[in-house]
């Protein structure tokens, strides 16, 4: 009886993923018949490379086509006709979510923002449009010729339209806030394929949702970021091999104590304990064509191995940050403030817990932590800016990241495991200290880290009426089902 029911069940599953795998390749081929060549299916060459774009293996999909608009109409169309036939679909700018289904899908539409790839400078407004489907790289690269540049990301292949939506850090953080709070406009097509702006004047809730908010409102095509007169800066990274991460801790803590920092000096530490080869490298970011400033002094009797700090200007110096070739990739955040017992104990469990051993016995397994000094400044400068969504407090702090490589699909489950176990002793030390931050980085989270659940009840209830009022039918939250949604 109870096997017989199983059956008719199986037989209408099938049947239901069938049909709507049909409805997935109906709607494709009808947006092609208007679009024409800015659709790829499963049977194109480009297919394969663009489906398998995203940064991590564990969010390679296989949509039932890749649309690529060129222009804000055709975003909008291609938003209308998904929704109205109730296809699924995710959005990609650059790939680098290692969150499945964030911007790739299996079945359903892939929007990709290729297209989206221009950068306009207003000198008289000081500031720059930019396509949400462009790399760092492109925008800093177009930007260098008027000498001026925006708060954005700084590992350069990174795409906008992700790191922007989920807050953003950037090398000016302490200077002029999160990369959110330097947009100054979002041009954004809507569930119901409405193109409109948000700005301060102009659907101000739209506004505000969207910094830190992800894509749960709509899809962004332009941001508008205000830019700033760095050009010339003074840094790049120093290697030091893993005795010295006592040392650097130590001057880590003293580096960031200072209650006024200088927000034009900033760092951020990667190590590698499960590789020593590498060992520690220390990413250092002067925002003015000065050596060696007094703010890095805690660092300075600590010996690295190799120094490649010199006077060079800002995207020189991102571009020749290394950037570690990975094939499965998953991350994990958490913050809290400073304290020396809480460095000195957090420190012990990302260098030396056993599940370090766990991950170095998996193919490939690797793990690097980055340790990411927030201070106050970058938060009140993000309020002076008009507010995010985040739910920050004004205080200094640090932004912690796990990073756990590994190469076969098969170990998925225990790199998650074994890192996840790492963040929630890391979590559980700062607790019992009084130093845990109520605060989970997007762009450092993992998918299953309650990201928007902790940005407050207030933010929350907010975000939940702004989504209601632009997106009633909840498309963001049901078709567009992948990234961080709202609780
Ligand atoms: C090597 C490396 C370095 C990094 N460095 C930094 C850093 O310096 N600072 C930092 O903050 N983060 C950093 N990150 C994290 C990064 O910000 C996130 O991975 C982010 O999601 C990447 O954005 P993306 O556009 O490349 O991602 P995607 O995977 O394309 O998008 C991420 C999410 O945003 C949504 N999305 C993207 N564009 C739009 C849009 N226009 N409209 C609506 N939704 C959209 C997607 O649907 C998806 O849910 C780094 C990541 C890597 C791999």
């Amino acid at each position: 009886m109870a096997r017989a029911a199983l059956q008719v069940l199986a037989g209408f599953t099938l049947l239901f993923c069938s049909a709507s795998a049909s409805q997935d390749h109906a709607v494709c081929n009808h947006i092609k018949s208007q679009l024409g060549n800015d659709i790829v299916s499963p049977t194109e060459s480009t297919y394969e490379a663009l489906s398998t774009e995203n940064w991590s293996q564990t969010v390679w999909a296989k949509p039932s086509c890749i649309i690529q608009p060129t222009n804000a109409d055709q975003l909008s169309h291609v938003v209308s006709t998904v929704v109205d036939w109730g296809v699924e679909f995710a959005v990609r700018s650059g790939g680098h979510s290692v969150v499945p289904g964030a911007a790739n899908i299996n079945g359903g539409v892939l929007i990709d923002l290729a297209n989206f790839n221009t950068v306009e400078y207003n000198a008289d407004q000081q500031v720059a449009v930019v396509g949400s489907g462009l790399r760092w790289k492109e925008v800093y690269t177009s930007l260098d010729q008027y000498n001026v540049t925006v708060v954005g990301g700084r590992v350069l292949d990174v795409g906008v339209g992700g790191l922007t939506l989920g807050g953003g850090l950037s090398y000016l953080a302490d200077l002029y806030g999160l990369v959110c709070d330097n947009v100054v406009n979002y041009e954004v097509v809507t569930a119901n394929g409405t193109i409109v702006n948000a700005n301060a004047e102009s659907n101000p809730d739209l506004f505000w949702a969207l910094k830190g908010g992800a894509n749960n409102f709509g899809v962004v095509t332009k941001f508008t970021l205000k830019t700033y007169d760095i050009h010339d800066a003074w840094g790049g990274v120093r290697v030091y091999s893993l005795d010295a991460l006592p040392a650097l801790f130590e001057a880590l803590y003293q580096y960031q104590s200072v209650a006024n920092k200088d927000p034009y000096a900033n760092i951020m530490l990667q190590a590698f304990p499960t590789n020593a080869s590498i060992g520690a490298i220390l990413n250092i970011v002067y925002l003015k064509p000065e050596q060696e400033p007094e703010a890095f002094a805690p660092f300075r009797n600590i010996t690295p191995l190799a120094d490649l700090t010199k006077l060079q200007t800002l995207t020189e110096l991102m571009l020749a940050a290394p950037v570690p070739e990975l094939t499965r990739v998953n991350w994990f955040s958490a913050s809290f403030t400073n304290d020396k017992e809480v460095f000195d104990k957090v420190a012990d469990l990302v260098s030396k817990s056993p599940e370090l051993d766990d991950l170095t016995n998996l193919t490939a397994g690797s793990l690097a932590f980055g340790w990411q000094p927030i201070s106050s400044s970058a938060v009140l400068a993000g309020q002076a800016h008009g507010g995010n969504t985040l739910g920050l407090q004004p205080v200094n702090q640090t932004w912690l990241v796990l990073d756990v490589g590994w190469w076969s699909p098969d170990d998925d489950e225990l790199a998650h495991n074994y890192t996840s176990s790492i963040i929630n002793k890391v979590n559980d030390v700062t607790k019992s200290k009084g130093h845990y931050l109520d605060y989970i980085f997007m762009n450092d989270a993992a998918a299953d880290q309650p990201v928007i659940e902790h940005y407050g009840a207030k933010s929350v209830a907010k975000l939940k009426k702004t989504a209601k009022k632009y997106d009633p039918d909840g498309v963001f939250q049901d078709l567009a089902s992948g990234g961080f949604k709202l609780p």
